[in-house]
């Protein structure tokens, strides 16, 4: 069997993936140069969403029940529903048509009247499309009950520590990356400097005397972020988890953004669709990367022409959607000793073969 494995990264795909390891006898330790939860798994819109997208499907419908054994009673029962806003009547037929591919969603048009029935906060002039999906949840609370079952399997801890590569390759049988953002800081010049980038997202947490029943979202953004886009515009979510009611949010690349200058103009949108948050009080402002890989998809498996070293990065703006049933992945992956374990489309091979960034805009 697989002995002394380290995981660098205790987000919620490194916390996941010890877990999975450790309940099956492995002897594990995970590093991080912060907490548990330190990054975008624990400062997240806490939403579980489908992915729209068929070649993850499966993996997030295992996450949900991953997630509904490990929390319980705190997962809610049902999706709340993401409430795609948009202009017009065209507009919703159109989302609905887009997402009917996946019957599960059960993509429903709303007129104005009807959207208000349902969500008393919009302003009255708003067309959407309803898709049963979405479940809030407190990020870090997850992630610190999947690092909690890590610890109960015999997982070690070894937390606000640097980590080296090199060091940690000598001392350990096999060694997973699973860093986020940092994964390619982590791996140096072994993986392609485009292969994980940051995806920067702002947020405005805000109070409200009423808050929304469903997951409100701008009808452009999730086709958007499924084509891993990038925007200069801030497209418009208020998401409503169990840590905090949250105005968002950015998809900006390059350098870390300052949620100062971000933070007024995510506000400034904010009532044309929901008309009370012209008075919220503001709590504050996160500023948090998703870690994005090239084709948007997680990026799981062996390093390409790497011996005992793997990779578990790249779930974007769905690492709380995918990250539970990522790491069950790795850890069949680690045990099996063969990374064809890992379907295709998820797989680090892709990393031999990167397909070109994907750059679109939301406007
Ligand atoms: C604003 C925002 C909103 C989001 N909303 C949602 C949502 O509603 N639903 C959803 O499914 N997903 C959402 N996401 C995406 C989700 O948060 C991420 O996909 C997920 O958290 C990634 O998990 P991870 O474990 O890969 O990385 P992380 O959680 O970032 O963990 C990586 C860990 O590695 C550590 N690390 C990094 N470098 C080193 C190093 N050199 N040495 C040691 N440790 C290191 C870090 O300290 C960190 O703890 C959102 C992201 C953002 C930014």
């Amino acid at each position: 069997m697989t002995r002394d494995v380290a995981i660098i990264g205790a987000g919620i795909v490194g916390c996941a993936t010890a877990c999975f390891l450790a309940e099956r006898g492995v002897s594990v330790t995970v590093f991080d140069r912060a907490g548990v939860g330190a990054g975008a798994s624990g400062r997240n819109n806490g939403l579980v969403e489908h992915t729209y997208d068929a070649l993850t499907t499966a993996l997030y419908e295992e996450n949900v029940a991953l997630l509904r054994e490990l929390l319980g009673k705190t997962m809610p029962a049902e999706p709340v529903g993401a409430m795609l806003l948009v202009d017009d009547e065209p507009a919703a037929r159109e989302l609905a048509a887009h997402y009917g591919e996946f019957p599960e969603l059960a993509a429903q048009v709303l007129d104005p009247d009807a959207a208000l029935a349902q969500e008393p906060l919009l302003a009255g002039d708003m067309w959407a499309c309803l898709l049963r999906t979405g479940y809030p949840i407190s990020p870090l609370e997850a992630t610190e009950a999947v690092a909690a079952r890590a610890r109960a399997g015999g997982a070690q801890f070894e937390l606000a520590t640097e980590v080296d590569l090199a060091a940690l390759r000598r001392t350990h049988g096999e060694v997973v990356v699973a860093a986020g953002t940092g994964s390619g800081r982590v791996l140096g010049g072994l993986i392609d400097a485009g292969a994980v980038t940051p995806l920067w997202g702002v947020i405005v947490l805000v109070e409200l005397a009423q808050h929304p029943r469903h997951a409100l979202i701008e009808g452009t953004l999730t086709r958007g972020l499924l084509a891993g886009a990038v925007s200069d515009v801030a497209p418009f979510t208020l998401l409503d988890s169990p840590s905090w009611l949250a105005v968002g949010s950015t998809l900006l690349a390059g350098e870390e953004p300052r949620g100062a200058d971000w933070a007024p103009r995510l506000l400034e949108r904010g009532p044309s669709f929901v008309p009370s948050l012209a008075q919220a009080l503001v709590r504050g402002t996160l500023v948090c990367a998703r870690p994005k890989s090239f084709d948007n998809r997680p990026l799981l498996g062996r390093v390409p022409g790497q011996d005992h070293l793997w990779i578990a990065s790249g779930h974007g703006g769905r690492g709380l959607s995918l990250g539970l049933a990522s790491g069950r992945l790795m850890a069949d992956a680690i045990l099996a000793g063969d990374e064809r374990v890992i379907p295709s489309e998820l797989s680090s091979a892709r990393l031999d073969r990167p397909a070109p960034p994907n750059r679109m805009s939301v406007a």
